[in-house]
Order: structure tokens, then sequence, then C-alpha cells
């Protein structure tokens, strides 16, 4: 693992309150300029960022735990990515890879075969985001096996576009008043360990019951012959860092292979080295018919990817699948170097020494307050899950007021989940040791003082 070589201090600095004067300034331009239906995590403005520090407009030097959505695992400006951007800008931004194509795209293709699940024929097609990758992932499953419905879990989260918004499950505030939605879209049961049922005897239900209990609804409530396909965060992300049980996903996997249902993996999220592999399915041996990709995978730069079996995107007539900007060149250069630089740096390896650390020092916390309901996650993808004290009901109060408390003391945290009440940390993965610790303790103080809080004892 070569030594990551950082451009800003990576130190935690306040030289204001927050936010400071000139973010106040931003917040009051973008309230005359902005639509109200956007909103931001935290209201400071970014000047710089680097490694795991973002710089305000302030001065500030804040601990970025989120990575701007788990996107930036490379760092913000990495020197590599940014060179490799820099040169291409310099030929060419755009031309269309379905006017006049370019190496860069096929270059990508070849790279996410190589890395993603399986050794079987691949092909990959290029888009612009997540929810684009996710809808054509359904394009292709329906034309590939001519059926139309499409299988979703709790919890799930797919996007903001009319059709991954019915695959999505949270109403607010991702579907509140955007409908009609697309049809053909059925919603099951997935696995949630913390707040599954459990077995008469008490015992908590497995992986492969959970698998059952899905496929069970599937075939009673659609008909296993008319699903094109399953869709499924091996990890769910914005539902709240859903773990399933081990042997879920494996049982979905084959149930699908033995009935010719296309499984889909949205790796969105976890793609990419977050969860100490290079995809998240990779954990238990299970290949994807198709995988989704998009976040992490360039750096920064907007780039989304349907990786899968040949036959299947390949069943798709010429001309079928595409779009302007699919694959600009930029974004193409950016992810050929930060796919290099992941392998360069070893940040699977990094994401896993992340978890070491951070779990041990969440689960000594959660033995400390009764607010932790439990911990969880994989890589550098963890959470911890608020909860009443002493019981399992969702906690979204004291999630919102850590966060709060944490970015006082410049430590960005982002909350998820269905009910609001989970802290989520996506560390850049090139964060070093000592800023993650730094962050950790923030955290960990803002825990205390909430728990504190809720049962009334002196701060
Ligand atoms: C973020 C996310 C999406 C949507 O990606 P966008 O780029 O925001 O459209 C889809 N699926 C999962 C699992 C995600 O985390």
């Amino acid at each position: 693992m070569s030594e990551i070589a950082y451009r800003i201090p990576q130190q935690r600095r306040l030289v204001t309150d927050l936010p400071g004067p000139r973010s106040v300034e931003l917040t009051e331009r973008r309230r005359n300029a902005v639509g109200a239906g956007v909103m931001s995590s935290v209201p400071v403005y970014t000047a710089d960022a680097d490694g795991g520090i973002i710089i305000d407009v302030d001065g500030n030097s804040l601990v970025d735990l989120g990575s701007g959505i788990a996107v930036t695992s490379v760092g913000a400006s990495d020197p590599a990515v940014v060179k490799a951007i820099q040169e291409q800008a310099a030929h060419f931004t755009h031309t269309c890879f379905m006017v006049t194509p370019y190496e860069g795209y096929i270059a990508v293709a070849e790279k996410l075969a190589e890395l993603t699940p399986g050794d079987h024929a691949k092909r990959t097609v290029l888009f612009n985001s997540g929810a684009e990758a996710v809808e054509n992932a359904v394009k292709i499953a329906r034309v590939a096996t001519g059926r139309k419905t499409v299988v979703v879990f709790d919890h799930g989260y797919h996007g903001r576009t009319n059709l991954t918004m019915a695959m999505t499950a949270k109403n607010k505030p991702y579907k509140e008043g955007f409908g009609p939605f697309a049809a053909d879209v059925h919603r099951v049961a997935a696995s949630y360990p913390f707040r599954d049922d459990l077995n008469h005897d008490g015992t908590p239900i497995s992986g492969p019951q959970a698998a059952q209990r899905a496929i069970m609804q599937i075939d009673k409530q659609i008909g296993t012959h008319n699903v094109a396909a399953i869709v499924i965060e091996p990890i769910q992300g914005e539902g709240g860092f859903i773990v399933p049980a081990r042997g879920f996903l494996p049982a979905l996997a084959d149930w699908a292979k033995a009935h010719g249902i296309v499984f889909v993996a949205d790796e969105v999220q976890t793609g990419l080295a977050r969860t100490g592999r290079w995809f998240a399915c990779d954990d238990e041996g299970v290949v994807p018919d198709l995988v989704t990709i998009a976040k992490g995978v360039a750096g920064g730069m907007p780039l989304a990817a349907v990786t899968g079996r040949a036959d299947l995107i390949d069943a798709v007539h010429g001309g079928g699948l595409g779009g302007t900007y699919g694959g600009n060149p930029v974004a193409c250069a950016a992810a050929l170097a930060t796919m290099e630089r992941m392998e360069e740096l070893d940040l699977c390896g990094r994401a896993r020494h992340i978890e070491q650390i951070a779990t041990e020092r969440l689960r000594a916390l959660a033995d400390e307050v009764d607010v932790i309901g439990e911990v969880r996650g994989r890589g550098a993808m963890l959470a911890i899950e608020l909860v009443l004290p002493g019981t399992r009901e969702p906690n979204p109060e004291a999630a919102a007021a850590i966060a709060a408390r944490a970015l006082a003391e410049g430590v960005i945290l982002l909350t998820c989940g269905t009910y609001g009440n989970v802290i989520r940390l996506l560390p850049p993965l090139v964060i070093s040791d000592d800023l993650l610790l730094d962050g950790l303790e923030v955290l960990g103080d803002a825990v205390r003082a909430v728990a504190g809080a809720l049962v009334g004892a002196p701060q």
C-alpha cells in the first residue's frame, strides 16, 4: 500500500462558529436563486477538499465522514484523478459516444468487467447517474426476459426518476406528491436483522428464511413467471445501512437463477472498494446477472454503469440504450484513474482497516450508552441505529441532535434510514487514521451528550 500524500493539512480546525459569515451570506443568496426542494445536509459552503478534510468558505477545516454520499472514496482531489481530468479536458470534453466514439469508454467497460463479480462474458453500458443505471438495468432485464414485473425490497433506495421513485421504498421526502409512478414495480420484505421478527422459539430468522419469506410473497402476489428482475442493494444504503442476514442474498440469487429472473445488484453505494471488497456481493460470493455502479467509480465526476452478463445486455436492439452524455470522456478518464488509484492505494484494504478502527470504538460506545440499538455495516460503510433508551423504538431526534453537535465541532456526519434514526459513516477511504480517530471521538462525545440529555443527566 503506497503512502497517501495530502495537499491540505489533515487537521480539524474551526476559525468561526458554524456556519461562518460567508456561508451565511451564501445561504441568503441561495434562498433567492436555488429551488427550495434541494436541501443540503450542512449549511457550510465548500472552498476546497482533500483527503478527509473539507475547507469551507470561512476557512474552517471540517472532517468529512460522508464523502458527498459515498462518492469521493479516492478523495475529492486525488492528484492522479485531477491530472487525468485535466489532460482529457484539454483534448476533447465531449463528442458523444453514439456519434464519434472514443477509447476511454471501452477501457472503462473492460475495467468494470474485470472488477465486477464473476468471470463470465460481460458487457457494460455507461450513463450519468445511479438512477439512470438502475432504469437501464430494468430496460435490459425486460427485453432479455420478455417479462415486465420488477421486484424491489422494503427500505430500498434506487433514485429519484419516475421509475426509480416507484422502486424506492420511502415516501417522504423522495416520493411525496410526485406520483403517479411507473407500473409493474412490486415491493417485498427485506432482511433487517435488528427489526425482523423472531421464530416461534425466539431465535432470529435466518438469511435463507428471510429469502423464503420474500420468495413466497413474490410467488403468491405476482407469480414467479411474471418477474423480469429483482433489484436489490446488497447492503441497503439510504434505508439505513441494513446488512441482510447471511445467506439472504445467495438464496435469492439462486432462486432467481433457477427461474430465469435477472438478479440485479444495485451497488451504486456499496460498490468500488467501499465495503472492503470491490463489490459488496463478493462478500458471500454472489454473482449478480447485472450490477449497477455509480457514486464512487469516477472520483466525483458523474459516471454510472450497468455491467453484467453479455447475453442479457446484448439482447437489446441497436440504438435501444444510450444518452447524449453517457460515458462522457472526461468522466471516463476520471474513472480509469480512480480505479487505478484504488488498486495502487489498496483502498479495499483501507476500507477494512477503517472498519476495524471504527467498529471497535462504536461498539465500546454502544456499551456505554443506551440509545444505540445496533452498530452495523461493513468496510467503510458503517452505522449506528439510534433508539429510545432500552427499546427498539426509532429515535430520529437523537440522530439529528448528534449530527448537529458533531457539525458544531467540525465533523460532517450524515443520517439515513427509513425512520431517520441512523447515523452513517462513509469516510473517504483515503482518510488518515488520526483524522478518523478525531472524527470518531467527536461523534462519541456527541452521542454521550445526547444520551445524557435524554435521561436528564448533567452534561
Ligand atoms: C444514490 C443511489 C442511487 C441513485 O444514484 P443517483 O446518482 O443519485 O441517481 C441508486 N441506488 C443506490 C443504492 C444509491 O445509493
